[in-house]
């Protein structure tokens, strides 16, 4: 079974995607992940965000990979662990310019087709309903008000112990301005597919969205 989750930034869509990934044991995969990794790549290698033969070259020489290490989902480019290098803001201010180029996204959904193979999967991104898995027997498409996503973001940050220099108000606006670069390139921009169900997490807790995706992954079982 393939399960698609795709929504705007810190929808809560990776939060979801794992607990439910654990309860029905599907593999998950976070492909935010994998254009934050190409993003990491073309600033170490001190490559233009917008060069996309030579980001390209670069990833073909360094090699983006997923790895389940000790359950925990780790983003490896070559043997270096880069799952926190992922995180920082710089590569959140830059990753929207790297995802945009068509030759990288062409690379990564194949990557994406590759490791969704046969197994039971749930993915989460922004094109996974309408372009990696548009046969996908369920797709979300999960939203909530800017200001909330901010808030969960700065309450994050927290959790990690990561100091946040920004404001809920400036962090709103870094996330309005990703999304909208999101929704607007030519290639797979962020949207809902026809055949998604939407479900606006505002006033949702974690639990109450683990259920009401679960619900719709029964539903979708008992047509098979
Ligand atoms: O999900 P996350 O916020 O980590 O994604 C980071 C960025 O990667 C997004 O803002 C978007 O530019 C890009 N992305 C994408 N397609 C996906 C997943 C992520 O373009 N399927």
């Amino acid at each position: 079974m393939q399960v698609a989750i795709d929504g705007p930034a810190s929808a809560g869509k990776s939060t979801v995607a794992k607990i439910i990934a654990q309860k029905l044991n599907f593999i998950y995969i976070d492909t935010g992940a994998m254009y934050r990794a190409c993003t990491v790549i073309a600033r170490d290698n001190k490559l233009d965000y917008g060069d996309e033969a030579a980001i390209l070259a670069a990833i073909d020489r360094v090699g983006i990979e997923l790895r389940s290490v000790n359950g925990e989902q780790k983003v490896y480019a070559g043997n270096k662990d880069i799952s926190l290098a992922i995180r920082t803001p710089t590569i959140s201010a830059n990753v929207s310019q790297v995802s945009a180029l068509a030759g990288i996204r062409t690379k990564m959904v194949s990557l994406q087709r590759q490791m969704a193979g046969k197994v039971d999967v749930i993915m989460d991104g922004r094109d996974i309903g309408t372009t990696v898995l548009p046969n996908a027997e369920v797709k979300i498409f999960l939203v909530a008000s800017p200001r909330s996503r901010a808030e969960r973001r700065l309450h994050d940050f927290q959790e990690r112990g990561i100091k946040s220099t920004k404001t809920v108000a400036e962090i709103e606006h870094d996330i309005a301005e990703r999304d909208y670069k999101d929704s607007h390139r030519k290639v797979s921009p962020l949207k809902k597919a026809p055949d998604a169900v939407e479900i606006d997490t505002t006033t949702m807790s974690i639990d109450q969205v683990v259920s009401a995706i679960l619900a719709e992954i029964k539903k979708s079982q008992k047509k098979l």
